[in-house]
């Protein structure tokens, strides 16, 4: 046994004072290629110069055949599931453990969301309670790469395709990781992506979907271009759309981010690797299992748990609170979206209803397990997993 150290939160020394990696990360190739925008004169997503530029080599970074910018990842996510056929009314079933706009993105017309409770090991939604949520209201099925680690893509296409369901993936916080070897995003339906400012690319805000479905593409083309058809006319609007474009200024920083996304993806796999080593033998924590199908995790979030018996047993908040006097910002996290207040009420105004799905594994690990750390804690080198581990085990070891 060690002797216990002084916590930094009572007046010991911190562990790290060394500022992490700052987000996002830039030069002059975004500079310039801004710059080539602003002096072209051709601002808007009607010019499309830079916009088809990102766009293919997006998808070709996915192993896509199509990619359709928008302007946020919220919308991108309602554009997909109108662009699978998703109507107001059909059910859409999503894991609780995730950022609102899944489920907002599909309230926003009136579909239903419903939650599916994550695994306990990966808090990724759990295929074997899919199949009992489906209903013949069931339309879609919204698989969440939570954190960056893809979903059981191989088991939710096989549920998908046995109920004729659309697969969707909100690979919001998934650029660059790869299923069994190959992009997420397009081997569901349709996938969405999100470019706001703290995601693994950044435009400050901004959006994509990807698929293989030329039929999916050009409809998620109409719907985000006010309706219009891909190489019609101008005022030739065949649907109910919305102008949902980026703008070229957008591009231009995305096509700089992506000369970045390869190095950037690297190091967030090594350290997260080398993290969950150091993490692992420490008492009292429990890291999340990594499916072998997940051959590339994009680590927008370092997610690990306090372990049962320790979660019970003290406050995660009191342990945050620590970690960050200590030198290391971890996060608490999301609350369980199936306990959302405005979800709930969202979901009664559209089906008169009330509606409450039961996820106790999403709810506990939201309110006593989980911890996040973010992406840009993973660009710098060893020694910052080191610290970062260091703090975890003092500040554990002052609960034993
Ligand atoms: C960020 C995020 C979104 C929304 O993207 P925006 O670009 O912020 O609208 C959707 N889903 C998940 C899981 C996200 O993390």
């Amino acid at each position: 046994m060690t002797t216990k150290e002084k916590l930094a939160v009572n007046g010991g020394t911190p562990v790290r004072t060394k500022p992490f990696p700052e987000w996002p990360i830039f030069n002059e190739v975004e500079e310039q290629l801004v710059l080539e925008v602003v002096r072209s004169g051709k601002w808007g997503g009607t010019g499309r110069v830079m916009l088809p530029e990102i766009e293919s080599k997006f998808a070709t970074a996915h192993d896509a055949k199509y990619a359709v910018s928008i302007v946020n990842g919220t919308v991108a996510i309602t554009i997909a599931l109108q662009a699978a056929g998703v109507k107001p009314g059909d059910e859409v079933i999503m894991p609780p453990y995730t950022f609102i706009a899944t489920a907002s993105s599909a309230l926003m017309f009136g579909a239903i969301p419903v939650f599916v409770d994550v695994e306990a090991d990966t808090l990724l939604l759990d295929p074997s309670k899919v199949e009992a949520a489906i209903t013949p209201k069931t339309k879609a099925i919204v698989a969440v790469h939570i954190g960056g680690a893809p979903a059981n893509l191989t088991a939710l296409k096989a549920i998908a395709a046995k109920h004729s369901l659309r697969l969707i993936e909100d690979s919001a916080q998934a650029v660059g990781a790869q299923w069994q070897g190959m992009g997420v995003g397009a081997q569901g339906d349709l996938g969405t992506f999100s470019f706001q400012s703290s995601k693994n690319i950044n435009s400050g805000e901004g959006g994509m979907i990807l698929t293989n479905d030329e039929a999916f593409a050009d409809m998620a083309w109409s719907l985000a271009n006010v309706g219009r058809v891909r190489n019609g006319a101008w005022y030739q609007h065949e649907h109910i759309g919305w102008n949902l474009r980026m703008t070229e200024l957008q591009a231009a920083l995305l096509i700089g981010q992506m000369t970045r996304l390869e190095a950037q993806s690297a190091a967030r796999e090594r350290n997260g690797k080398l993290l969950t080593e150091l993490l692992k033998p420490i008492d009292g924590i429990q890291v999340l299992s990594r499916d072998p199908g997940i051959t590339r995790h994009a680590y927008h979030l370092y997610m690990f748990k306090l372990d049962a018996a320790l979660a019970d047993r003290v406050d995660k908040n009191d342990v945050i609170a620590k970690l960050v006097a200590e030198g290391i910002p971890a996060a608490p996290g999301y609350v369980s979206l199936n306990k959302n207040a405005a979800v709930i009420a969202e979901t009664k105004k559209w089906t008169g209803e009330d509606r409450f799905n039961s996820c106790p594994i999403s709810e506990r690990a939201c309110d006593k397990e989980v911890l996040w750390l973010h992406q840009n804690m993973l660009l710098g080198d060893e020694s910052d997993m080191y610290d970062i581990a260091g703090a975890v085990r003092k500040v554990i070891q002052s609960y034993t």
